[in-house]
């Protein structure tokens, strides 16, 4: 399995020359954006650690650009805020969404709840507005399998080296949990060509432009 990665940390470029658009349909929603500014989901997703987080701050640094805070039963971290990280419910309040139909897509992590809620994306595309929807491989193919329309971006590490070296750096996950997300990661990245678009994640504002401009925003950020 390991060799995988190794040959692919040498054929970093050959992984760089395969940013792609993938599906087509995408592109007409993109040219529909930059005619009409139509409002659009966003959605990058990737392995742990190829720099999902990273880019969706640059992105949000844009006024178009609208983040999507999911819903969970889980307890706020410390530092965490109610309705910017997570809107944080009871799981009787979470029950009665689901009842009520509020969501696009829940799943069960570990033990908590977890939702994507549908009116703030509603709100949010209606209003001409990036709807930027940061979200793990299973949830991205969950929303496909849902048919939820947007443009579905997989963002890849240059390689499987770097990927390791960046998780690492981060200094967030034990050496175990580091081995399992690594070994995700190969998985994960055989998923990606049920994507829109591959980005690959070499240079962060190389990778920020691309992405911008597959979303149809200008080349600068707007900003109030
Ligand atoms: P994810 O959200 O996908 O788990 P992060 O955004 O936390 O990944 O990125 C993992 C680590 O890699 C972080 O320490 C981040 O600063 C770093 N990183 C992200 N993108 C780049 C890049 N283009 N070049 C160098 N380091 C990067
Ligand atoms: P954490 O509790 O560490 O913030 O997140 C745990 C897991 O929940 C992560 O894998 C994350 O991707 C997933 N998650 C966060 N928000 C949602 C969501 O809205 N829907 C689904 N299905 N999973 C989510």
């Amino acid at each position: 399995m390991w060799n995988v990665c190794v040959s692919r940390s040498r054929t970093s470029s050959k992984l760089h020359s395969e940013s792609q658009q993938l599906n087509p349909k995408a592109n007409q929603q993109m040219n529909q954006q930059n005619s009409e500014r139509a409002g659009s989901m966003l959605l990058i997703s990737g392995p742990s650690g190829c720099g999902k987080s990273t880019i969706c701050k640059q992105l949000l640094l844009d006024d178009d650009v609208v983040f999507s805070v999911s819903a969970t039963t889980r307890a706020p971290r410390p530092g965490e805020i109610d309705g910017q990280h997570y809107h944080f419910l009871s799981p009787e309040e979470f029950r009665a969404k689901i009842s009520t139909g509020d969501f696009i897509e829940h799943a069960e992590v570990h033990g908590n709840m977890y939702g994507t809620l549908k009116s703030p994306m509603e709100e949010a595309i209606a209003d001409g507005k990036v709807y930027l929807v940061e979200i793990d491989v299973q949830g991205a193919l969950q929303l496909k399998a849902l048919e939820v329309e947007g443009i579905y971006v997989f963002v890849a590490p240059p390689d499987f080296n770097v990927l390791r070296e960046r998780l690492s750096g981060r200094g967030t996950e034990t050496p175990e949990v580091l081995e399992r997300r690594l070994k995700k990661a190969e998985d994960e990245y055989r998923e990606r060509e049920r994507y829109d678009h591959i980005v690959v994640n070499d240079s962060l504002d190389r990778a920020v432009a691309e992405i911008r401009s597959i979303a149809g925003l200008p080349a600068e950020a707007s900003r109030g």
